[in-house]
């Protein structure tokens, strides 16, 4: 088609190659951020893990990250926001049961996902919306969780009151408010779920600083002296420096 000396390509062949450039594009950041790890790029391989913005993780480049920051020369920029293994939650994920030609017939040159919704079935690939509860970290898709969640042996209606939900998979406690984070999501939800990592880590009780601003004096290990320093009524420094990016 064109540009074989017989043609000129008009301006609409070149709107077509660029959206068909720009779909190309897409569906490579898709498949980069729902089969290979946000932090070293490779592959997703159990176990797995995910932060409070919702990216997947190798749990090893993570513990390699946490142990040497500079492992990864963008490890800052892509996860200087998970300071301890405390900001990632293991995943429960489900096995994918399906035979592996299957997605690949009828020429969809789509990935077959390792992962599927335990509901729906649906594979996680990019496709469908996903989302994993924080504290048992039982991962679903959207329309899975929200047919099991609005059940009516599920948990109570009422999004906004304190009353705990149950895990629809494990029946573990949750709040249906705070603890629901979409994998993957927009920029727009990113956005809204780093403010609300920024919101909860304001609340969160001030660390003691490991760096103190007045060495020790004694020859006591690092823990006894801060109990030493609690049970004093001492105040401690530096406690705001806690919770910035
Ligand atoms: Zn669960």
């Amino acid at each position: 088609m064109g540009n074989d000396g017989g043609s000129i390509p008009d301006r609409r062949d070149l709107v077509k190659t660029k959206q068909k450039a720009e779909q190309a594009d897409k569906a490579n950041q898709t498949r980069a951020r729902w089969f290979f790890c946000a932090l070293s790029k490779r592959k997703l391989q159990e176990p797995i893990v995910s932060c409070a913005l919702g990216k997947l993780y190798n749990k090893d480049s993570i513990l390699e990250y946490l142990l040497d920051k500079s492992a990864y020369g963008d490890g800052e920029t892509i996860c200087g926001h998970i300071r301890s293994l405390k900001d990632v939650k293991q995943l429960t994920l489900s096995p994918n049961s399906s035979p592996k030609s299957e997605s690949r017939a009828n020429g969809d040159s789509s990935e077959r996902s390792q992962f599927v919704c335990p509901f729906t079935m649906k594979e996680m690939n990019g496709a469908q919306p996903f989302v994993y509860i924080w504290t048992c970290g039982c991962a679903f898709s959207l329309a899975g969780y929200k047919t099991m969640a609005d059940s009516p042996s599920g948990s109570p209606k009422g999004a906004d009151d304190e009353v705990l939900d149950l895990c629809p998979q494990c029946q573990k406690k949750y709040s249906r408010k705070d603890d629901l984070i979409t994998l993957n999501p927009s920029t727009e939800e990113e956005e809204r779920l780093r403010e609300a990592m920024d919101r909860r880590r304001l609340l969160e009780p001030p660390k003691k600083s490991k760096k103190r601003k007045n060495p020790p004096s004694q020859d006591e290990p690092p823990s006894k002296k801060r109990e030493t320093d609690i049970a004093a009524g001492h105040q401690f420094n530096g406690s705001l420096e806690q919770g910035c990016c």
